[in-house]
C-alpha cells in the first residue's frame, strides 16, 4: 500500500475526533475540496491540495477566465520590461501535473447549508471544504463622476487582462508636455505599492521616448504610502521634477472627475484636458465572498489567523486580497503563502496529515528605474487573533546600485518562483 494511501486510510480512523464532520463521517470515497478563483491565492491552494495529497483529495478549481494575467508585474509590461506573453499564464499544467479538474465558469452563489458552489453553468459541486480567493472588487462610486462605464475612458488597470492593455495604449498616447494624473485609492487595497511603482513605470516610459516634459500628479486620499522615503528619493534622482505626489492635505479631496473631458476637480484645484486620467478606486472583496456573508467588516472576510478559515464557516477558507490578513499586505506573496497554511490545514483534517503552526512570509519589489528596485517585507504569525509581524525590513534612502540591482534580481527570480508555484 502506497504511503499516501495509508495516510488517507489512517485520517479516516481518525477521523471521528474531528470538530467537522469530515468525509469518511459522510462514507464518501475521497474527499473534495473545490477553490474558486484561480490566482495568486486559488492556483497555489489547488496546486498544494492535490501535489501533497497524492491524489487523497479531489480537487476542483473554478476560475472563470482561459488565461490568468498576472497584476504582479504588470507594472513592467507598462514600463516596457516585459511583454504581455511574459504576464500571461494558463492552466493546462497544472490540471495535468495534479490531476486538478478544471471548471471554466463564474461561481455565482455559495450555498452554505448544503456546502456546494453553484456555477453560471448551472452545476452545483459539493464540497467538503471550500477554498474562496476572489480576489478584488472595485468600488465605482468612490470617485465622484467615475462609474463602470467611464473605465474605457479612465482606466484603472487594477484588475488585470484588456485594462493593463489600455493602461499602456493610453500612455503611449500622451504627448510631450501633456499631464498624466492618477487617482491613488483609500486603504485598504492591492498591493499598497504598486500605483507608485506604476507612476515609475510612467516615468520611465515618457523619458526613454524622449516625451521628458510630461508631468504625473498623483492625488492621493492617504497622508502617506508605501515606501514613501525611498520612492521620492528615487524619483527625484531619475525622473526630476515628472512625478509630483499630492496628498490630502495639499489638494483638499478628489471632489469629481468627467471622463469626456478628461477634467479632475480637487478641493484646491481643475485639471483640464488631461493627457490621461488613471482612476484606482477603493476596494472590497470580490462578489462571490461578499453574497455569501463572509464579509461582514467593511467589504473584506474575516479569517481565523492559525489557519486562514472564515470567521463565519469553518468549512470555508479565504485567501489574498479578499480577507483580512492583520499585518500583511494585498499581495500575490502574501496570498500564495496563504495558501501554502490553507492547504496544510485542510490537508490535515481530511487526510489526517501532520501540521505545523501558521507561518507567513511576505516581500514587495518595486521597480523605479532600470536595476533600481526597492523592497519591503516581512515573516508573520497568529498572535493575539491576528496575523502579527515578527520581523520586517524596508529599504532605505541612499542605499548602493548594487543592492537595488540585486534587489532587481530577487523580484525577477521571485516572479518566476510564484508563477511555477501556481501554474505548474
Ligand atoms: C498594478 C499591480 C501590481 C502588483 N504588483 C505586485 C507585486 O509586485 N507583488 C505582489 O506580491 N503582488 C502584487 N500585486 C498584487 C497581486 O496581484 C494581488 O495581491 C494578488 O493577485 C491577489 O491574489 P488573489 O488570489 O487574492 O486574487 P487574484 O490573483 O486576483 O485571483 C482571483 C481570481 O479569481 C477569479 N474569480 C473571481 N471571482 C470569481 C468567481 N465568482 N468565479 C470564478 N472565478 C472567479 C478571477 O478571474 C481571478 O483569476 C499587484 C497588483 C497590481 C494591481
Amino acid at each position: 500500500m502506497s504511503t499516501s494511501r495509508r495516510t488517507f486510510l489512517t485520517g479516516l480512523a481518525a477521523a471521528g475526533s474531528f470538530a467537522i464532520a469530515s468525509p469518511a463521517v459522510l462514507g464518501q470515497a475521497k474527499p473534495r475540496v473545490v477553490v474558486i478563483g484561480g490566482g495568486a491565492g486559488g492556483a497555489t491552494a489547488a496546486r498544494y491540495i492535490a501535489k501533497d495529497s497524492n491524489g487523497a483529495i479531489a480537487v476542483t478549481l473554478v476560475e472563470e477566465n482561459e488565461v490568468y494575467q498576472t497584476c504582479f508585474h504588470s507594472n513592467l509590461f507598462i514600463g516596457g520590461f516585459k511583454s504581455y506573453d511574459e504576464i500571461s499564464h494558463r492552466y493546462d499544467a497544472l490540471a495535468k501535473n495534479h490531476g486538478i479538474t478544471l471548471a471554466r465558469a463564474r461561481a455565482t452563489q455559495i450555498d452554505r447549508d448544503k456546502k456546494e458552489a453553484v456555477l453560471s453553468t448551472g452545476d452545483r459541486l459539493p464540497y467538503d471544504r471550500l477554498v474562496v480567493s476572489p480576489g478584488i472588487d472595485l468600488k465605482y462610486d468612490s470617485v465622484p463622476g467615475w462609474s463602470k462605464e467611464a473605465e474605457e475612458a479612465m482606466p484603472h488597470g487594477w484588475k488585470p487582462g484588456r485594462q493593463t492593455q489600455l493602461i499602456r495604449q493610453k500612455l503611449d498616447a500622451v504627448p510631450n508636455g501633456g499631464t498624466i494624473v492618477m487617482i491613488a485609492p483609500p486603504n485598504p487595497y492591492r498591493c499598497p505599492p504598486g500605483p507608485y511603482e506604476r507612476a515609475s513605470m510612467f516615468a520611465h516610459l515618457l523619458k526613454a521616448s524622449g516625451r521628458r516634459d510630461c508631468k504625473i500628479l498623483i492625488l492621493d486620499p492617504k497622508d502617506s504610502f508605501s515606501k514613501q522615503g525611498v520612492f521620492q528619493e528615487g524619483w527625484e534622482k531619475h525622473y526630476g521634477a515628472m512625478i509630483e505626489w499630492l496628498g490630502p492635505k495639499v489638494h483638499d479631496g478628489i471632489k469629481s472627475v468627467d471622463p469626456k473631458t478628461n477634467t479632475v476637480v480637487t478641493g484646491f484645484e481643475t485639471y483640464k484636458d488631461c493627457a490621461f486620467v488613471n482612476v484606482i478606486p477603493a476596494q472590497m472583496a470580490g462578489e462571490i465572498a461578499r453574497s455569501a456573508g463572509l464579509a461582514p467588516a467593511g467589504g473584506y472576510c474575516t479569517i481565523d489567523a492559525a489557519s486562514m478559515k472564515s470567521a463565519v464557516d469553518p468549512n470555508i477558507f479565504v485567501l489574498g486580497d479578499a480577507c483580512i490578513a492583520g499585518d500583511m499586505p494585498k499581495s500575490a506573496f502574501a496570498a500564495n503563502s496563504q495558501a501554502k497554511v490553507a492547504a496544510m490545514v485542510i490537508r490535515g483534517e481530511l487526510t489526517n496529515a501532520r501540521t505545523f503552526p501558521a507561518r507567513y512570509i511576505n516581500t514587495c519589489w518595486s521597480l523605479i528605474e532600470t536595476d533600481d528596485t526597492i523592497k519591503v517585507g516581512g515573516r508573520y504569525e497568529a498572535k493575539d487573533g491576528k496575523i502579527a509581524a515578527t520581523e520586517t525590513f524596508v529599504s532605505q534612502p541612499r542605499e548602493s546600485a548594487e543592492l537595488r540591482k540585486e534587489n532587481q534580481a530577487e523580484n525577477v527570480g521571485w516572479y518566476a518562483a510564484i508563477t511555477a508555484d501556481m501554474f505548474s
